[in-house]
């Protein structure tokens, strides 16, 4: 038995897709790679200062959530009554604590809501004009609704709307005809979600996750993302893990716990553990997106099923890495 402390890391996603058909300048694409190597340079420097996995996740969701490319608080996807529906999870693997929270409407910070209901109240998850109420409550930033809109996602919305079809229906994608913005991955066709897990000096795992869910989705809707279990999942004997993708079929394999379980009952590693979830259970269902996961050895998976997703690592020490397609 070695005493060495574990080498923290980080890693983050902002959500996984099908390859945009726009053309994609280099200019733009180093915009998505220039937003996820800040944050990841943010999340590695609060883990070498022994700053804690909950921490570095919070701050890397948050991050995100402030970014308008990834669609997660300003930025986020409309629903078909042009609102938005935010949703959030974090989770503690030390002490299997977690908080969760659906359909914030005027929260600028999901992930801060869902953390202020693991720490500051007796519940896991609360949703909608409760769960804002809490937040007020616990002094959080609200912001007028559409502090959340911008013209990109709007235009996505009129699309959708236009042919008539929930973004939701990934089964159908290839019906499909939307003009993409500019994006690296086709906008239309992404699962819009961020996250993060982490490990830190201390040998805890984090995770943490936040969306605005699908555009052009229903008024209530509820998917993965904030789902204990299903989107986001922390445990230190097993591993932490963010999930995105077509959020109905990952509630229905638990995806996230699922990783967790085949490690923890079936010996499985990090590396086997994800591969059956991504490439045999989730596509048996037709389940499409991704996950990014760290165990609390550090070994990392970032993986997912569909053409690209964003995301990226950084292990303290060294350079963050950053990628979006296979
Ligand atoms: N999984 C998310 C949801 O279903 C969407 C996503 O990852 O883009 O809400």
């Amino acid at each position: 038995m070695t005493n060495t402390k574990p080498m923290p890391v980080i890693a983050i996603h902002g959500g996984a897709g099908t390859l945009s058909r726009s053309h994609i300048s280099p200019e733009q694409e180093a915009a998505y790679h220039a937003a996820l190597d800040a944050i990841l340079r943010a999340g590695q420097l609060l883990l070498a200062d022994g700053g804690s996995a909950l921490d570095a996740v919070s701050l890397a969701v948050e991050m995100l959530e402030d970014c308008p490319l990834f669609n997660a608080g300003h930025g986020a996807v409309f629903t078909r009554d042009e609102t938005h529906e935010l949703d959030a999870a974090v989770m503690d693997g030390a002490n299997l604590r977690a908080g969760a929270v659906a359909g914030l409407s005027r929260v600028r910070h999901p992930v801060r809501a869902a953390r202020a209901v693991m720490e500051r109240s007796e519940h896991v998850f609360l949703v909608g004009a409760g769960a804002e109420n809490f937040a007020r409550e616990c002094g959080l930033e609200l912001v007028s609704p559409d502090y959340f809109s911008t013209e990109a996602r709007r235009e996505q919305l009129r699309l959708a709307q236009g042919t008539n079809t929930t973004v939701l229906d990934h089964d159908g994608a290839a019906a499909m005809v939307f003009k993409a913005p500019a994006a690296p991955l086709d906008e239309t066709r992404k699962f819009g979600t961020v996250g993060a897990v982490a490990l830190d000096v201390h040998g805890n795992l984090a995770a943490a996750t936040s969306t605005g869910g699908m555009t052009n989705k229903r008024p209530g809707r509820v998917g993965d993302a904030p789902l204990i279990g299903a989107g986001t999942y922390a445990d230190n004997r097993t591993a932490a893990v963010s999930c995105t993708g077509t959020g109905e079929m990952f509630i229905r394999v638990v995806a996230a716990y699922d990783v967790c379980a085949r490690m923890a009952y079936g010996g499985q590693s990090l590396q086997e553990a994800v591969h059956q979830l991504v490439n045999e259970s989730l596509p048996a269902i037709s389940g499409q997106g991704g996950l990014i996961a760290v165990d609390a050895k550090g070994n990392l998976s970032l993986s997912f099923n569909s053409e690209g997703m964003y995301r990226g690592h950084a292990r303290v020490g060294e350079e963050p890495h950053t990628a979006i397609f296979r």
